[in-house]
């Protein structure tokens, strides 16, 4: 489940080797998830078909100051369930890719990557239990497996714990979503959010990530020892 490799940890791989496939995408719309969070919905703009897992990324490719740049957006869809793939993209301050695609980017653009990658995807066997920890945009890749795993009924013996840190209600990434799935779930899936800056709260949430608390909230969710 999780992410092994140096490529796979920044992203960023720097040996581009001649035999590397590039893909094309055209944004065909933007939806805005945050204040500074949008999900860009793709189709493929060259004739390759679309190949990801769900938890899989995709590695953005970008010419900057005659450098080739690239950073990692993972799939916020699930290809067994979404007509189109999207990412979703959180803006960094005075990031370059990412206030490019939150800000600038329009639909109709076109995107250059790598081909999908990454090793944080479902296991092939049904685990007793799967416990996901994300923080802000990290939610992402966790969404897809959600996808796969309620609304397609993956592992339907699971139970799915998901431990969600953000700053307040208002920046939390698919939390519309992921309610609707708490109450269409109840038996199998449940959601605490950590908020660090919530100020007026009614969420079931608590305001710090701090290992004992976590701890606590595991304990809740796994069986014993
Ligand atoms: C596997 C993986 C999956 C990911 N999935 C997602 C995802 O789904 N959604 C998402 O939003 N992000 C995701 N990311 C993060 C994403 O890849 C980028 O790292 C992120 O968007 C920031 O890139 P950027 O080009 O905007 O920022 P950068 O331009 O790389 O800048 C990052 C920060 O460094 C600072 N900085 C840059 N250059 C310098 C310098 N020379 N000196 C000092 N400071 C500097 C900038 O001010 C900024 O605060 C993922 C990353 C990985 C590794």
């Amino acid at each position: 489940m999780f992410q092994t490799g140096g490529a796979q940890k920044s992203g960023r791989s720097g040996n581009l080797t001649g035999m590397e496939q590039k893909r094309h995408w055209r944004i065909i719309s933007k939806k805005q998830e945050t204040p500074d969070t949008v999900t860009l919905h793709l189709e493929p703009a060259d004739d390759l078909p679309v190949s990801y897992r769900p938890g899989q990324y995709l590695p953005i490719i970008r010419t900057l100051n005659g450098r080739e740049e690239r950073r990692a957006y993972s799939f916020s869809s699930c290809p067994e369930l979404d007509n189109s793939p999207t990412i979703t993209v959180k803006r960094v301050p005075n990031g370059r890719f990412s206030n490019w695609l939150v800000q600038e980017s329009q639909a109709g653009d076109l995107l250059r990557s790598a081909a999908p990658a990454g090793q944080f995807v479902l296991p092939e066997k049904a685990p007793g239990h799967l416990v996901y920890l994300a923080a802000g945009s990290g939610i992402t890749p966790v969404f897809s497996h959600l996808k796969k795993l309620l609304e397609l009924n993956h592992f339907p013996k699971t139970p799915v714990a998901l431990f969600y840190a953000n700053r307040d209600s208002a920046n939390t990434i698919f939390k519309k979503q992921i309610d609707q799935w708490v109450r269409k779930f109840p038996a199998r899936f449940s959601c605490t959010y950590f908020l660090s800056r919530e100020k007026l709260s009614n969420m079931r949430c608590t305001t710090i990530w701090a290992t004992p608390c976590l701890k606590r909230c595991c304990c809740r969710h796994l069986p014993a020892g």
